[in-house]
């Protein structure tokens, strides 16, 4: 390169005519405008218009769009008529007085436009391409903007940063660990993190007292779309606490955050409420507040209900029967019912029992089952004539779970929300066991780690009931952070492994280590993970996780740009002493 750049593309302003500038970048676009050229010049800080005379360039015989090119010009001020004042540097232009070719490019795959319509797919394999793109590289400074924030209000509130292990012991913590097979141990294994949580609870027991990281986790999870194979944590853990402590650490952060990045204001300290309130309220323990339509209790009426659904789900364990009204909803028709149905049904309903009122009286599913008394507790739930009602009849979770997403459909469909507002919420008192249907056994709702809210029952005792001190934290709707106080007594932590279902042989084997590190002293600490891909996408108003991601995985788990993960070779597969069952 012979002539390096003195501005950038997004440099130059009226201040600056008369001045010799060397600018390089990529063409965007050529225009022949009357024997002269004017190229539009970009690089990640704008584009500069460019005159020049092909008469006396002669490469620009060879120059066309994304070619990357030196220009040596002299800064002019456009005429008043050619100022394009959608552009920082719309006022000037560069005459050029040398042009030197940096490098050539092959007919790129897509156009580097704001509104590119091309395939996901394509647009991954040749990221370099599409990051050229404004709206790619401003979700890219945006997370960094970010990053940066979060690192700053985590140090001004006197957290260290500590970078904790990639190549670990393997703990099956939820999910599934990627191995990283061991060439020096043949017939050992590394886990890759889900997590730095072990880790991070043992910074506790070193006394570092308020501990961060910005890090990388991997779960070998079925993807989802909202889910990648490696993300982006900050990850927190803090001594001698209680959660109202960890709460007012990340509303300081999030506050600055989205003063700084989303140019709103939030109020701190953010709402609290209990999982069993944003369950029968909202259907959902990451509940959408930013519009009404939340769910009512239909318990008492159900039971001994003519209609045998309602009378049999009260029979359950558990059992529970909610309605939600959905304001002028008489007026939808049967597919429109049928569609919420299907979402119902898709998140674990038996089905969804409706009734329209309308002027002449109750219609659909149940209507013939409702007695007055029922018709007075819908009119006391706030439902009118022009009303639709619904309702899921079964167990707690799933039968409110659906009623939930019903209620999201129709939130979107009548366009409920306005996507100005943030709204963060946190969910506290979540219970600390579910059960396992399939292995017929308690696990941890979060994980184990987490500290009970009561003594524990003795081993084989329902836990059904029993809460933690776990916590979300939620913005409209998404569950953007997870944490907990954390158990800090080694007998507590063995019952709970116990109660788990693991041997104390299985315990001292995965966690022995552990153990033995709450045996040394550790003090009572508790934190918080918050999700930096999930915040970015928010933040950038974006539709999927990979739009703020530089090198996204697929959906199929596949890096477009370099098809990882390929096959090893025969050497690679020796050295680690193992052959692929089949193909390889
Ligand atoms: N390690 C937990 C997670 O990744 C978060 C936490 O409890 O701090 O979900």
């Amino acid at each position: 390169m012979r002539h390096q750049r003195t501005k950038t593309c997004g440099e130059c302003r009226l201040n600056h005519v008369g001045e010799l500038v060397v600018l390089n970048g990529w063409v965007q676009a050529v225009r022949d405008h009357g024997g002269l050229l004017f190229l539009d010049l970009r690089d990640r800080y704008g584009f500069t218009q460019v005159v020049a005379d092909p008469a006396q360039h002669s490469v620009l015989s060879e120059v066309g769009p994304e070619c990357v090119i030196a220009v040596v010009g002299k800064v002019r001020a456009r005429p008043a008529e050619a100022r394009n004042t959608n552009r920082s540097t719309g006022d000037i232009e560069i005459e050029a007085i040398e042009i030197e070719l940096l490098n050539t490019t092959k007919v790129p795959p897509f156009e580097v436009d704001d509104e590119c319509r091309t395939r996901e797919e394509l647009r991954l394999e040749h990221r370099y391409v599409d990051m050229r793109r404004r709206p790619v590289l401003a979700a890219m400074e945006l997370r960094s903007r970010l990053n940066y924030l979060m690192r700053q209000s985590m140090t001004e509130q006197g957290f260290m940063e500590v970078e904790t292990p990639i190549l670990m012991k393997t703990s099956p913590e939820g999910a599934r660990d990627f191995l990283v097979p061991s060439r020096v141990h043949p017939g050992k294994a590394y886990g890759l993190p889900q997590s730095p949580q072990l880790f991070k609870q043992t910074l506790m027991a070193c006394g570092i007292d308020k501990y961060f990281q910005i890090c990388k986790c991997f779960r070998d999870e079925d993807l989802r779309a909202d889910r990648q194979l490696e993300f982006t944590q900050l990850d927190m853990e803090m001594s001698f606490v209680r959660q109202e402590d960890v709460f007012a650490v990340m509303e300081r952060l999030m506050t600055t955050v989205w003063r700084e990045l989303a140019r709103g204001e939030v109020a701190a300290p953010f709402p609290r409420m209990t999982w069993d309130e944003a369950m029968t309220r909202f259907g959902s323990d990451k509940p959408e507040t930013r519009f009404g339509m939340e769910l009512f209790d239909f318990a008492d009426r159900a039971r001994g209900s003519g209609f045998r659904v309602f009378a049999q789900a009260m029979e359950l364990p558990q059992g529970t029967v909610r309605g939600m009204v959905v304001k002028g909803g008489a007026a939808l028709s049967r597919k429109q019912i049928d569609e919420a149905e299907a979402v119902a049904k898709s998140y674990g309903a038996g089905g969804m029992a409706w009734v329209k009122l309308t002027a002449e009286g109750p219609q659909g599913s149940i209507a013939k089952f409702l007695a007055a008394d029922d018709l007075a507790a819908l009119t006391a739930a706030g439902a009118a004539q022009g009303d639709l009602v619904v309702f899921t009849a079964g167990r707690f979770e799933p039968a409110l779970n659906a009623l939930g997403q019903v209620r999201l459909h129709f939130g979107r469909v009548q366009n409920l929300v306005d996507s100005k507002l943030a709204h963060f919420v946190w969910i506290t008192d979540f219970p600390m066991f579910e059960w396992n249907e399939d292995e017929k056994r308690f696990e941890a709702k979060h994980h184990m780690f987490t500290a009970p809210s009561e003594p524990l029952p003795p081993l084989g005792g329902d836990l059904s009931h029993l809460k933690a001190s776990l916590y979300d934290l939620v913005l409209n709707g998404n569950e953007i952070g997870s944490g907990s106080i954390r158990i800090h007594q080694p007998e507590v932590q063995a019952q709970v492994f116990a109660h788990v279902g693991l041997t104390p042989e299985q315990a001292q084997d995965k966690f022995g280590w552990f153990l033995r590190v709450l045996e040394y002293g550790a003090p009572p600490h508790g934190g918080i993970a918050l999700g930096v891909d999930r915040i970015a996408m928010i933040l950038a108003g974006a539709a999927s996780l990979r739009e703020v991601i530089a090198f996204p995985k697929n959906a199929s788990g596949i890096c477009p740009l370099t098809q990882s993960p390929s096959a090893p070779d025969t050497k690679q597969w020796d050295e680690l002493q193992l052959r692929p069952v089949s193909g390889g």
